[in-house]
């Protein structure tokens, strides 16, 4: 009769885990807030990460066209084309995952791709144009990108499982998989015949 669960292990978390199982969305901590997820500082700080990578892919949207018209092989201008239009999807994708999760798809400064779009920019600026050393370089910036979208995403997709946000999950699984195949699609050019090219240049 008596269901009083064991109180020992509460008596060391606290409160905190007391109202957590309670999981009643109205339960209010001393701020006023409800207990939701939406509230908790994770899910914070998983939405500061989303709109930065959001900032990311819409500079890099921007980037792309510029590093497209500095190439020298049409094959890789051709390689920037598509992923320039692969990275409006993302834009869409992440606006699609704001939705979702009722929040305000706003950009924040992304420093690392910051970064990584100069480095691209003075790779143009450091090679010749018309040379394969140029495409070989581009590829190089290009591939620093992607690796950075690759190990972002595959943060967030794991964020994302951890708190049952599975569409969320799913849409940022096309992105991950759309960015490693980007990934693979430039290494493919690079060593089909620009490496080999540019070393000869
Ligand atoms: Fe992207
Ligand atoms: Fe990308």
């Amino acid at each position: 009769m008596a269901t009083t669960k064991t109180t020992s292990k509460k008596a060391a978390t606290g409160s905190e885990s007391a109202a957590k199982s309670a999981s009643v969305k109205l339960s209010s901590d001393k701020s006023g807030k409800t207990g939701k997820m939406e509230d908790s500082e994770f899910h914070e700080f998983f939405v500061d990460e989303l709109k930065d990578i959001y900032w990311a892919e819409k500079h890099l949207a921007k980037a792309l066209p510029k590093m497209k018209k500095a190439s020298t092989s049409p094959e890789l201008a051709a390689a920037f084309e598509k992923h320039t239009e692969e990275t409006n999807t993302h834009i869409a994708t992440l606006e699609q995952v704001f939705a979702l999760l009722e929040e305000k798809p706003q950009a924040k400064k992304c420093d690392a791709m910051a970064g990584l779009l100069e480095e691209g920019t003075g790779i143009i600026e450091d090679t010749d144009a018309g040379t394969m050393i140029r495409d070989a370089g581009l590829i190089l910036a290009a591939q620093k990108v992607e690796h950075y979208e690759i190990a972002t995403y595959g943060t967030l997709v794991a964020f994302a499982k951890q708190m049952g946000h599975s569409e969320v999950a799913e849409l940022l699984q096309f992105t991950l998989d759309n960015e490693k195949a980007t990934d693979v699609a430039l290494t493919e050019i690079a060593e089909s015949f620009i490496n080999e090219q540019a070393v000869a240049e």
